[in-house]
């Protein structure tokens, strides 16, 4: 009885583990995701998920361009499919797109066949909109388990997670975005924000545009260059 109370015990305890790991987006027990560089590295990379957005992405554009600031953008494929000149502005900016499935599902309660579909049909819809793009690759809410990181590679994708995040999906004031973001930059940084939001295009990201602008104009002058993933992932390899 002892013996079975404690197995019990143990895969309960793994089972959590193994829960928390495919939430935590530092989590590396599924292979290899990038999450950026050592600390104290002076590049940052801001990331943008749940694009395109109408009217808050071509907003940020001009915010990001009013820097000369080139970021990472996440698109949903069904949101590029109705606004594919978006989804090309982003592109046309010199901003790097990447695949951020098709319908923005829990990819963990999905089968292998249909995590595969949200991938390939995201691809397309990028491809048709604004074609040849990064194979980039970021999970719907962080989530992750193997079949989930077995089908990214499998399709020559790379998942792609973040080490801060600005709390901004339910859209707060923007000074509590930007004093969010700042207590976690070390340096090296990848940074979780919102242009869009995964129930329906439309979602207010003025605050996150305010935040972006006040984050940039903060750090750039102590010394940070904002980069893309791919010259973060690029400078790593140096
Ligand atoms: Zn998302």
């Amino acid at each position: 009885m002892l013996a079975l109370a404690l197995t019990g015990a143990i895969s309960a305890a793994a089972a959590a583990a193994a829960g928390y790991q495919s939430m935590s987006p530092t989590g590396q027990w599924y292979g290899k995701t990038f999450t950026g560089l050592k600390r104290g590295s002076r590049q940052l990379a801001l990331t943008y998920d749940d694009g395109p957005n109408d009217p808050h992405t071509l907003r940020l554009l001009e915010v990001l361009a009013t820097h000369d600031v080139k970021a990472t953008f996440f698109l949903i494929g069904r949101y590029v499919q109705q606004h594919p000149e978006i989804a090309r502005a982003i592109a046309q900016a010199g901003h790097v797109v990447g695949n951020h499935t098709f319908t923005h599902p829990w990819l963990v309660f999905q089968s292998e066949a249909v995590i595969r579909q949200e991938l390939t049909q995201c691809r397309s819809a990028l491809q048709d909109a604004i074609g040849k793009h990064s194979n980039l690759f970021r999970p719907p809410f962080g989530a992750r388990r193997p079949a989930v990181m077995r089908v990214a590679r499998e399709l020559g994708l790379e998942p792609i997670m973040w080490n801060v995040t600005g709390y901004d999906w339910n859209a707060p004031p923007a000074d509590i975005i930007e004093r969010k973001v700042s207590n976690q930059i070390r340096g090296g940084d990848v940074i979780l924000l919102h242009d869009g939001g995964h129930k329906h295009i439309g979602a207010d990201r003025s605050q996150t545009l305010i935040a972006t602008d006040h984050l940039i104009a903060r750090f750039k002058p102590e010394g940070y260059k904002f980069v893309t993933i791919p010259q973060m992932a690029d400078d790593e390899e140096d």
